[in-house]
């Protein structure tokens, strides 16, 4: 059997999405800034999709700006706001559990004369609105907050943030990346300035995503070159993604209910079944808030990296809670952020669900977890230590 479960690491493009795309590769492939007829049909299929997007996210068309993905978009919108209000201060308050996209963008600011406030979370990964009100000076300039955390899945009160936002004049952004087609989103209730998008994560093509960027707000360009995006972001439009991504983002808020009832019964199911049936386990994130399809776990006495091998072994994907896949030995920032102990951390697993999933799989997953988590601990000096103390 072979079971995905990263679909917080990047989904599978939907039949009707590819369907949609193909056309704009083969017979479509006019250049949307050509006058003939081939070039505006691009065009046309380019407004159709902006103008869908928008109206799912409650923004105006002329207020969303197409780019390669979540990364490009969390980049333009950081730097973009830094340098054009720079006149106005030079701070820039963000949270220690962003994505790396936000983190790096902002270390690469403080490395050049802005600096940064990265706030603290709780033990589930939720800031302290105090703490942020705090924390805010006649310096700052841009607020950046996830809507919801990519590896444990804690949902922000991002309402309450755009509100505090709005009464201190500072531009608010949020990375939005894993909220898509998980949460009903409208940019006009949140208070929100800027928001990222990235179709890969929502059943869409890789390599685009889109920044809304409100009317009125001041940001410089992020890629120079052509006029295409006005003036904003250059570069010839990658049609064919964003009609997928278009589509995508559609099929995803036309069954958003029914979605999020089937992801959530086997969240809901996966995270009991192994409480219930495997010792020294932490459930990471918080309980209620929490993305629909997000699971996150911590083993006691195992180590992430041979937990993702094994799980390998019988046809399993999911993602470890260390950044060892990427080569270093460090837990994720993320789990240090909620207070876990370094051995902790390294015990993670987070498995994230879509659509596509059965409980027939959920049931296979525990089965071997089970198997696995007793193996490995086996092997475990510590857990040695543990059974005897008994
Ligand atoms: C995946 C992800 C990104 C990066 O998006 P890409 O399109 O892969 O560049 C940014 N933020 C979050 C929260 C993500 O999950």
């Amino acid at each position: 059997m072979n079971v995905y479960m990263d679909n917080a690491a990047t989904t599978a493009v939907k039949k009707e999405v590819l369907d949609e795309m193909i056309p704009f590769f083969t017979e479509k492939y006019g250049n949307a800034s050509s006058i003939y007829r081939l070039g505006r049909e691009s065009k046309k299929a380019l407004d159709q999709s902006r103008n869908k997007i928008a109206n799912i996210l409650g923004a105006d068309p002329k207020e969303l700006y197409f780019t390669s993905g979540g990364s490009e978009a969390d980049n333009w919108a950081i730097k973009g706001v830094a340098l054009a209000n720079r006149n106005k201060g030079n701070h820039i308050i963000t949270t220690k559990i962003e994505h790396h996209a936000v983190l790096h963008a902002c270390e690469y600011l403080e490395k050049n004369g802005f600096e940064v406030t990265y706030l603290d979370v709780d033990e589930d990964g939720l800031i302290n609105l105090d703490e942020l009100k705090g924390a805010i000076t006649d310096q700052t300039i841009l607020i950046t907050i996830m809507y919801a955390n990519n590896e444990i899945g804690t949902i922000q009160p991002i309402n309450e943030i755009g509100e505090i936002a709005k009464e201190n004049n500072i531009y608010f952004h949020t990375d939005a990346v894993q909220a898509i087609g998980n949460i009903e989103i409208d940019v006009k209730d949140l208070n929100v300035d800027l928001l990222s998008i990235s179709a890969h994560k929502f059943h869409g093509p890789k390599g685009v995503g889109a920044l809304y960027i409100r009317k009125g707000v001041k940001i410089h360009p992020y890629i120079h070159g052509g006029a295409q995006e006005k003036n904003r972001r250059a570069g010839t439009e990658n049609v064919a993604s964003i009609v997928g991504m278009a589509k995508a983002i559609e099929l995803a808020y036309e069954n958003l209910e029914e979605h999020n009832n089937h992801v959530m019964r086997l969240r809901d199911k996966l995270i009991k079944d192994v409480m219930d049936k495997i010792s020294h386990v932490r459930l990471n994130g918080h309980s209620q808030k929490r993305l629909p399809g997000n699971v996150n776990f911590s083993f006691e006495f195992i180590e992430g990296e041979a937990l993702l091998l094994s799980l390998d072994m019988v046809g399993i994907a999911g993602s470890s809670g260390s950044a060892c896949t990427s080569g270093s030995l460090d837990p994720s920032h993320v789990l240090l952020a909620i207070g876990l102990p370094h051995g902790i951390a390294h015990g993670s697993l987070r498995l994230s669900l879509s659509d596509f999933n059965t409980e027939e799989e959920v049931d296979y997953v525990v089965e071997n977890l089970i198997t696995i988590v007793d193996r490995l601990r086996q092997m475990s000096p510590l857990y040695e230590n543990v059974k005897e103390e008994k």
